[in-house]
């Protein structure tokens, strides 16, 4: 590569604390690819890290961040193998070692050496060897890049559909109505199961409903609301299986009481660090509860997410409420805190 450009990037600097910086692009090593971010998706995620300054496991300020993106390949490393320049790519964040024990098993999500690539809320991003080897995906034809952004939510939401492994026609209740809720409902549903999704926002029910739920509930923020959820579950007998996404403590507590006997929770939220939540153990034991937690994605559901999104199994710009460029990314985290937006979709 000649030159390296400017490049303009997001930087969390603490909480609540951005800042757009003008620097230049670090050049590509040997092995790496530079991509041109087309489209970055807010998360969560990138709320918790903008509330709290940072990610005990991934993000330590000041720091790009973002880590939903598809872009365009503007420079591959004379190493690389199989990709050249614009190719349209989409980049997970996250690449596993893919030699220890849990790599072997196929958890690569709990990769002993897991690496973790932020900060897709800028123009370019270098993609490190391991990245290029492991986590480069091809974006298909026809696919918008702000929906090929979206296959790293989807992939944690379709690796917690193989952890919970719920029986066909399952009676689901997902509490959240998030980005990730949401996921759910549209998953569960395509996949035939009878899904009911609780929510204090009726804009999220709403639209938890166009993506396939035939019930949803209107329920208290602190999500204390667990006999009011079971009595809707089952005929008054509480649900076969209900999946937690919201990653509040109180919400915890409610998945474990809503289930009946021999149902299953799916702990998907990420609660603070250090938090813990009462457990019936009579409830766990005499009633036979699975309860499972889930974490990330695996290269393998990162591909079935694409996947999804390029057939149109549901209609996933329904997740996305707006766009912006990257001096609209602070405003945009503003408006999800206020629930006022879903997801943006930042085009640099
Ligand atoms: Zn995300
Ligand atoms: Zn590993």
């Amino acid at each position: 590569m000649a030159k390296p450009p400017m490049q303009e990037t997001l930087f969390l600097l603490g909480p609540g604390q951005v800042e757009l910086r003008k620097h230049k692009l670090p050049e590509p090593r040997p092995g790496e690819i530079l991509v041109a971010i087309r489209a970055a998706t807010t998360c969560g995620t990138d709320l918790k890290v903008f509330r709290r300054g940072g990610h005990p496991r991934m993000l330590v300020v000041p720091t790009p961040f973002g880590h939903e993106m598809s872009g365009v390949i503007v420079h591959a490393g004379d190493a690389v193998r199989g990709w050249a320049m614009n190719d349209e790519v989409v980049i997970a964040n996250s690449a596993p070692c893919g030699v220890c024990d849990f790599c072997e098993r196929g958890r690569e999500n709990l990769c002993r050496d897991l690496h973790y690539l932020n900060g897709a809320f800028s123009e370019y991003i270098v993609v490190p060897e391991r990245f290029v080897a492991r986590s480069l995906y091809r974006k298909p034809e026809g696919l918008p890049f702000e929906l090929a952004a979206l296959s790293e939510p989807l992939a944690c939401v379709i690796h917690g559909m193989d952890v919970a492994a719920l029986p066909p026609k399952s009676d689901c209740l997902v509490i959240g109505g998030g980005p990730i809720g949401l996921l759910f409902v549209a998953m569960l549903a395509a996949e035939g199961h009878l899904v009911t999704l609780a929510d204090p926002h009726e804009k999220r029910l709403e639209t938890g409903r166009a993506l396939g739920a035939s019930q949803t509930l209107e329920v208290r923020r602190d999500g204390r609301d667990a006999q009011r959820l079971r009595a809707i579950g089952g005929e008054g007998e509480g649900f076969d299986a209900v999946i937690e996404a919201t990653g509040s403590p109180a919400a915890w507590e409610s998945a474990i009481g809503v289930v009946h006997a021999g149902g299953s929770v799916l702990l998907f939220g990420g609660c603070a660090p250090g938090t813990s939540v009462a457990l019936d153990t009579h409830l766990a034991h005499y009633s036979e509860l699975t309860l499972r937690g889930a974490y990330h994605h695996r290269p393998a559901t990162f591909g079935r997410a694409i996947d999804v999104l390029a057939r149109g199994v549901f209609d996933a710009r329904l997740l996305i409420s707006g766009s912006c460029g990257l001096d609209g990314v602070e405003e945009a985290l503003h408006a999800m805190d206020r629930r006022a937006a879903l997801k943006v979709a930042v085009k640099p």
